[in-house]
Order: C-alpha cells, then sequence, then structure tokens
C-alpha cells in the first residue's frame, strides 16, 4: 500500500477564467497526463483520492460571509463585487466559480486529511495552491485559500505547530494575513522583491503581529535570481527555521511560475531547482515532522513544458520516487503538447539542455560555508535572517 496520496478529479479543470486567462486548466491536464505517462498514477505508486465536499460553514474558518455570499452571487447572476476583487481582470466571474473554487480548497483539505489521518504519510494537491485569496477578496487568479483552510483544518484536529513553505515566484500573501498574528502557523515565502512583481508585498521586515513577532519569514529575491542562488536562499532560510520551529506537519506550496520561460515573473530557474527545492521539503518533514508533507500546486503559466514536469517532479517526490532528470519525456505526452501548440516541447524531464544552465549539484554553494555582501541574493538572506533568526534563538550569520 504506497504511503502517498495524489488528490485528483477532472472536474478540478473546472477551475476555468476563460480564454486568454493565463491560469488556463491544460496545464492541469497535461500534468496529469505526463505523470500517468510516467506512471506516477499507479496504483502501487500512490492512493488517488478525490476532493473533500466542502460547505459554504467550512468556508467560513478562513473567509468572511459577506465575501461567501459575493462569491455565491457572482455564480449565480454573474454579478460582480469590484471591491472584493470579483470581477476584475485577473479574477473575472465564471459560471461555477464559487462550486469550482469550492472543489479546488476540497483538494487540499483531502490531501491535509489524509496526512493527518495518518492514511497517508505525504499527500499532493496539484489543483491547489491558491495562496492570494484574502478573507475577504479575491486576488491573483485565486478564489478561496484552500491553502490557510488547510491550515486551519489540520489545526482543529489537533496539529499544535504547521510549517508553510511558499515557493512560488510571487509572495504568498493572503496565507500570510490568515496567520499573521498566530505564533504557532510559521509561514515562509521565498518570492521574486516585492517592487518588480505583484502583489508588492513580503519585504523582510514583514514578520507577523505583535504577539507572534518571527511567524510571518519573507525572503525577497532579485529579479533575475537562479537556481544556485535560488536554492542558497531556500536553505539558508527554511531548513533552519523548519528546525527550530519543529512542527507536527509541513504544508508547501510549489507554484512553478519561479522558471526563467514563465511568461509573468523575472526569476530564472530550471526545473531541476523546482524539483531540488521539492527534495529539501520533503527532507526537512521526514527530519522534523514525522514525515507529515501536505504539498500543493500554486502559479505556472509557461504551462506546456514547465507545469507538468515540475509538477510531476514533486508528485514523485510526495511518492519517494524521484523521477531521474535524464528521464526522457514520453512520446504520448509529447504528442499532445505538440498538438495544442508549437513551441519545442522538451524531450527530458531536466533543462540543463534547454536552458543552458548547467547541473544545479555543480554550481550550489550552501550559505553556512561563508557569504558574500557583495551580493544581491546573500544580502536578501541576512536581511531575512536578521529579521526573524533571534525570534527562534538562532544566530543570523553562517
Ligand atoms: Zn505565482
Amino acid at each position: 500500500m504506497p504511503d502517498a496520496a495524489l488528490v485528483w478529479s477532472p472536474d478540478l479543470t473546472q477551475y476555468n477564467f476563460g480564454p486568454g486567462h493565463p491560469m488556463s486548466p491544460a496545464r492541469l491536464n497535461l500534468t496529469h497526463a505526463l505523470a500517468e505517462e510516467l506512471g506516477l498514477t499507479s496504483p502501487d505508486a500512490v492512493r488517488v483520492i478525490e476532493p473533500v465536499t466542502v460547505t459554504e460553514d467550512d468556508l467560513l474558518a478562513v473567509h468572511s460571509q459577506d465575501y461567501v455570499e459575493a462569491v455565491l452571487r457572482a455564480q449565480e447572476t454573474g454579478t460582480h463585487a469590484h471591491r472584493m476583487g470579483l470581477g476584475l481582470e485577473d479574477n473575472p466571474v465564471f459560471d461555477q466559480i464559487h462550486t469550482a473554487s469550492a472543489r479546488i480548497v476540497g483538494s487540499t483539505l483531502a490531501a491535509a486529511r489524509a496526512v493527518w489521518s495518518g492514511e497517508s504519510r505525504r499527500a499532493f494537491s496539484p489543483a491547489g495552491g491558491m495562496h492570494h485569496a484574502m478573507p475577504s477578496a479575491a486576488s491573483g487568479f485565486c478564489v478561496y485559500n484552500d491553502l490557510a483552510l488547510a491550515i486551519r483544518d489540520l489545526r482543529s484536529q489537533g496539529a499544535g505547530r504547521v510549517v508553510y513553505v511558499d515557493l512560488d515566484a510571487h509572495h504568498g500573501d493572503g496565507v500570510e494575513r490568515v496567520f499573521w498574528d498566530d505564533p504557532d502557523v510559521l509561514t515562509i515565502s521565498v518570492h521574486e522583491h516585492p517592487t518588480t512583481l505583484f502583489p508588492g508585498t513580503g519585504y523582510p521586515q514583514d514578520v507577523g503581529g505583535p504577539g507572534a513577532r518571527g511567524s510571518a519569514v519573507n525572503v525577497a529575491l532579485p529579479a533575475g535570481t537562479g537556481d544556485a542562488q535560488w536554492l542558497r536562499a531556500v536553505e539558508a532560510v527554511v531548513s533552519p527555521l523548519v528546525e527550530a520551529f519543529a512542527p507536527d506537519v509541513v504544508v508547501s506550496q510549489h507554484g512553478c511560475d519561479s522558471h526563467a520561460h514563465d511568461p509573468l515573473t523575472g526569476l530564472s530557474l530550471s526545473v531541476d531547482a523546482q524539483r531540488r527545492a521539492a527534495m529539501v521539503v520533503a527532507e526537512l518533514a521526514d527530519r522534523h515532522a514525522q514525515g507529515r508533507w501536505v504539498a500543493a500546486g500554486g502559479g505556472g503559466y509557461e504551462i506546456f513544458n514547465v507545469v507538468p514536469r515540475a509538477w510531476c517532479h514533486v508528485l514523485a517526490i510526495v511518492e519517494g520516487r524521484p523521477v531521474p532528470l535524464q528521464t526522457p519525456t514520453p512520446p504520448d505526452w509529447q504528442a499532445q503538447v505538440a498538438a495544442i501548440d508549437d513551441m519545442p516541447v522538451a524531450s527530458t524531464m531536466s533543462d540543463v539542455g534547454r536552458l543552458g544552465t548547467r547541473e544545479v549539484t555543480e554550481t550550489f554553494r550552501p550559505f553556512a560555508e561563508g557569504y558574500d555582501p557583495a551580493d544581491a541574493v546573500d544580502r536578501a538572506i541576512i536581511a531575512t535572517r536578521r529579521a526573524v533568526f533571534p525570534d527562534h534563538g538562532l544566530d543570523p550569520l553562517p
């Protein structure tokens, strides 16, 4: 019996803002197709489970009644509520906006419950990761905050302390907001600097409310940051904090819009580095959270070559059998991508050849071995460590 779960239902692709919107449901279909072709959905690899049903009451654990009612009204009558982000360019109103958004919540809740009940040690909700959704507003393509609701659910079921790791190129502002004053939920977001990217928040000095100092952590990296430096930041900040915080469960968001080919952001990663970061999270959960790990998807707008490969790597790591980087992409999947887009299809599960970058393992240097104050990424790392490490009894300097 596999000890990993994947939450999947074709209905999850009904979360669809319409033609031309960057968050195309094709990214989920192409991810699922690649996972199938790679054998990652077979019964010996993973338990595939359905999203749980989510009621309006369930949503009130994070969202305001006014907001949930506005989303319902939008679904029933097409009414916009611009004050609440509904009907703005980023978050157009669509037919099933309430039902489809609640189903995404059900996906990540199913993952969280599978892990907390002990049925699965690890679980992945690729359709989840809606980290910008605010208690009373839709924002940045996100309607309901599945991550915050899953963390609340874990807490109500008995998880004392939860670490949330957000690897998306954008700041995980919605999740941070919900737990800003909660010292038992540590939110860590590693993102492109707020001066160059939506939502314009997530500075290292933003560390949580007065009773929860150090429970919000922000690493703001310069546009253009590549594999080795990004991984250096992840390890230098996330690893010591997770160890010091000693959570009961780790929840992570694997938005892959940090990729060099993503059309919306300025970070410059490969899927190789994104895969490496997922391995770091898995190892941290194993060492410091009894293996309990709930992973979710997130942003990612190069939907043909990037999202499917990035998230299949996450799934394989959740399953405890990472896909080797040199694995060829299956011909049937390549044909499926070629049929909807004319860009060259990735021939392997690695980007080293495609991006002209070197192997992450060759370029990575740990922060612990010393840092360079002249380097912008190292300065960002130090700023974050200075802001929060003392609150956790840690030394900001390596
Ligand atoms: Zn994003």
